[in-house]
């Protein structure tokens, strides 16, 4: 098996402020580490670099009057007044120079990845600088500008007419692709997320389950904020092969958005490093199964920009690419960049079973996660039955 990792510097100038918390070092720090552990060497692995976007890739997906904004904007590199009518200039996402070009770069990277895998040329590619899942159709938001997995989304239906499962499950529900494709029957959107009851963008209930032809082939699974590795892990193993089987793409396409680890910022969810190789696991496994184990992957969420991305994107990486990485995080790569790192950087790359405090409700949390499933289960039913679906 083939895997590619898209890489790029020039995406390191997808930046908003200095002190935004979506901080473009993170890549730097995994494309590190991962070259370190030894990830990336043999034949069978390779670094491909990124190629920006083309137009007609970008308005597949985006009104072209936003996409001339977002250009008009770039190109001045502050809000000249129209920001507001894009979702952009505000705090979360606001102007910045250059904006469209690195963008577009970003999408192009992640179309890239799609091209090699539905080519053939590899199995599973990952584009860490993608996963902008909260850009809509003529608005920004989130941090996002255009939605590069949309747009990967679009190329493989129009390039392939092939069946696309989207897998999402950073901390934030993926609403800009669901909106995208929220009537469209060939694109299943499957988002696994803290309840919207808490957190940004405050959607991403079961019962938002499309619309016209596409109603049923859309699916939530908002979480209680506390979630921990178990029942989070219990309701993936559920869920993703179940809705994979009904639905049975010819291509996944995963964000591996990983702000729902306990040590993130801006989330309240209490993930460790398990669930990324366990959720990795479970998306290869159902494609090699369903559909010649093709998965493009993107990055996403993830603000513990020292102690958390850099480890969880290299087990998502080793996932992928079928590798077991060690757990010692090499003396190198601590002291490349410990001078730099505001915190003590972790020497394992897996955290220990018991390492953080177990939630005092535990019970309760996995039993709210339990009936929202049971839910989703219900409302699903007599759609999901249509597709011949047992779960
Ligand atoms: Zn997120």
């Amino acid at each position: 098996m083939k895997t590619a990792l898209l890489w790029d510097p020039g995406v390191l100038e997808y930046r908003f402020r200095p002190d935004h918390p979506f901080n473009p070092k993170r890549l730097e720090l995994t494309v590190s580490l991962i070259e370190a552990m030894g990830l990336l060497d043999g034949t069978d692995h390779c670094m491909v670099p990124l190629r920006p976007a083309t137009h007609e890739e970008l308005v597949r997906v985006h009104a072209p009057e936003y996409v001339a904004a977002v250009r008009r904007l770039g190109a001045a590199g502050r809000d000249t007044g129209e920001g507001w009518r894009w979702g952009l200039g505000t705090d979360d996402t606001p102007v910045f120079p250059g904006m469209h070009d690195v963008t577009s770069l970003v999408v192009g990277g992640t179309i890239r990845a799609a091209e090699l895998v539905m080519s053939g040329e590899v199995t599973r590619a990952l584009n860490l600088a993608g996963g902008l899942h909260h850009g809509h159709r003529d608005r920004a938001s989130g941090f996002c500008v255009y939605d590069d997995l949309a747009a990967a989304i679009a190329w493989i239906r129009a390039a392939h007419g092939a069946r696309v499962m989207y897998i999402d499950y950073d901390a934030h529900h993926g609403d800009g692709v669901q909106g995208i494709f929220y009537g469209d029957p060939d694109v299943l959107t499957l988002s696994i997320h803290e309840s919207g009851r808490f957190l940004f963008p405050g959607t991403g209930f079961v019962d938002e389950l499309g619309e016209g032809e596409g109603y049923g082939y859309s699916l939530n699974l908002p979480l209680d904020p506390s979630t921990e590795d178990d029942s989070w892990i219990e309701l993936h193993r559920d869920l993703i092969p179940a809705a994979a089987e009904a639905f049975r793409p010819d291509v996944i396409v995963l964000q591996n958005g990983c702000d729902g680890h306990t040590l993130d910022p801006l989330t309240h969810l209490r993930a460790t490093t398990r669930l990324y190789e366990e959720t990795v696991r479970t998306v290869c496994e159902v494609a090699d199964r369903l559909c010649g184990g093709r998965v493009v992957a993107t990055g996403g969420g993830g603000y513990a920009v020292w102690q958390v991305v850099p480890r969880a994107w290299t087990l998502v990486w080793a996932g992928l690419s079928g590798q077991e990485a060690g757990n010692d995080v090499p003396r190198a790569w601590l002291d490349r960049w410990q001078g730099e790192s505001p915190v003590l950087l972790p020497e394992r790359l897996r955290d220990l079973p018991g390492e953080f405090p177990a939630v005092p409700r535990r019970a309760e949390v996995e039993a709210v996660n339990r009936r929202t499933l049971e839910s989703l289960r219900r409302q699903a039913l007599p759609l999901l039955s249509g597709w011949g679906m047992g779960f």
